[in-house]
């Protein structure tokens, strides 16, 4: 499992607190790290601010457990497939969800990790940030983000948050 960020929810937590009214907030969530913070999830689903969106990336149902802990505080979710290799088979239902607020489980097939890259392309890129915010080690921001290809294990992620479509889909060689 790639550990996408060191403490999102907390990250999250302290912008709600601080009274956050900007652009969404965008967390990608390693579902191991929710565990064992019953309490933080159960305040960030009880603030009355709804302007994020928190994704929980399901990698070969490694700590799946993480759902019992959504179930056991309450929390509304919705799980999607998600298959990076071949994304229209889903891609409806998981736009809708990441245009939306809240959390949504995605469940990402095996069966194309590893077998494909992401890139930006950089003329298409507005700078916006939203890829950056998922805090992916393999994405950098350089003038604008950039990915390492070699750090890269094609989950898909940053494709499905880039609203402007610069992030493209390469096949490993
Ligand atoms: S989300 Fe897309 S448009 Fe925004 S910074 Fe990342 S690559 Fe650029
Ligand atoms: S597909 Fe995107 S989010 Fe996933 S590892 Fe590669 S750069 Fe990171």
């Amino acid at each position: 499992m790639v550990d996408f960020v060191v403490n999102p929810l907390m990250s999250i937590l302290a912008f709600l607190r601080a009274g956050y009214g900007y652009g969404r907030l965008i967390a990608v969530v390693n579902p191991c790290s929710l565990l064992n913070q019953e309490d933080l999830i159960r305040e960030i689903i009880n603030t009355t601010h709804d302007n994020y969106l928190m994704i929980i990336p399901l990698i070969n149902g490694e700590c799946n457990e993480a759902l019992n802990v959504l179930s056991k505080v309450s929390a509304q979710y919705k799980v999607v497939n998600y298959d990076p290799g071949n994304p229209l088979s889903s891609l409806q239902d998981v736009l809708d969800i990441v245009n939306s607020r809240g959390i949504i489980v995605i469940n990402i097939s095996v069966n194309s990790l590893g077998k494909y890259v992401f890139s930006i392309v950089d003329e298409y890129c507005d700078n916006c940030g939203d890829c950056l915010r998922i805090n992916c080690p393999a994405i950098q921001l350089n003038r604008k983000p950039v990915i390492d290809t070699k750090a890269c294990i094609g989950c898909g992620i940053c494709q499905l948050v880039c609203s402007r479509g610069a992030i493209i889909r390469i096949k490993v060689s």
